[in-house]
């Protein structure tokens, strides 16, 4: 890759499932690639093979505190994402969703930097339309033991479409729906991993 395309990208939560291969895919296209984790659900083995790559870079943080970095672009998917992990530490799932999405847009913001929140079709709550489409506003219960996953995300939208209208910041939000593959847990209680374990089990 020429050297003017080559990006400094941060991934946060880049040692987790989807991270993981979001850092891989990244520096297979010729990207220099900061990884920031907390390790809350991440796993070291997740990224060890990617340790010894020259553009390769790990930082242990969280990111519900500051982070003072120069990079290009952005993908914010830290948080954890299975019920069981969630519901854990339900005020630091809030904290990393909205906190977090706070000093990252903060971050984007000083660098001028692209960025990207990953959020869920769990902003659709218990929906009363299928299949769901963007316009659908969601049916979320503010006060259940999901609420710190779904209301963090939802804020977190919130806060990415204001600095766009109030801070004209170039913002991507994706709605990421049940993925499976590689890496995942096969005990951390989401819906695809769970048919394929109790599956196996019969
Ligand atoms: P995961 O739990 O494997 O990865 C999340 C990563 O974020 C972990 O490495 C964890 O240690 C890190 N993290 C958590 N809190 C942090 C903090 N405060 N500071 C720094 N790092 C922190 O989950 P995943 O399945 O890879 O999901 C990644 C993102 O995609 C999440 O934001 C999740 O909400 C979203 N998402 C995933 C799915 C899916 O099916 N996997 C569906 C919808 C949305
Ligand atoms: N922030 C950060 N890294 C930066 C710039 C800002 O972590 O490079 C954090 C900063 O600590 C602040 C948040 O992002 O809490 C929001 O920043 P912004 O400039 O939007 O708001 P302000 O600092 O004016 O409240």
């Amino acid at each position: 890759m020429h050297q003017a395309q080559v990006k400094r990208i941060l991934v946060t939560g880049g040692a987790g499932f989807l991270g993981s291969h979001l850092c891989e895919h990244l520096l297979a296209q010729g990207h220099d690639v900061l990884c920031v984790d907390n390790f809350y659900t991440g796993r070291k083995e997740n990224i060890a093979h990617l340790l010894g790559h020259p553009y390769f870079e790990l930082y242990r943080h969280d990111i519900t505190f500051p982070l003072y970095v120069e990079v290009d672009q952005i993908y914010n998917l830290a948080c954890p994402a299975s019920p069981v992990h969630y519901q854990n530490d339900p005020v630091q799932t809030t904290k990393t969703s909205v906190h977090g999405a706070i000093n990252m847009l903060g971050l984007a913001k000083r660098l001028g930097a692209t960025i990207l929140q990953a959020s869920t079709s769990e902003v659709y709550g218990d929906p009363q339309c299928h299949p769901q489409r963007e316009e659908y506003w969601g049916n979320v219960n503010p006060v259940g033991p999901r609420a710190c996953y779904d209301e963090g995300k939802h804020c977190a939208e919130t806060l990415f479409m204001d600095y766009r209208r109030q801070h004209g910041l170039r913002i991507r939000v994706a709605r990421i729906f049940n993925t499976y593959g590689p890496r995942m847990h096969p005990d951390d209680g989401r819906v695809v991993s769970n048919f394929i374990v109790q599956a196996l089990r019969r």
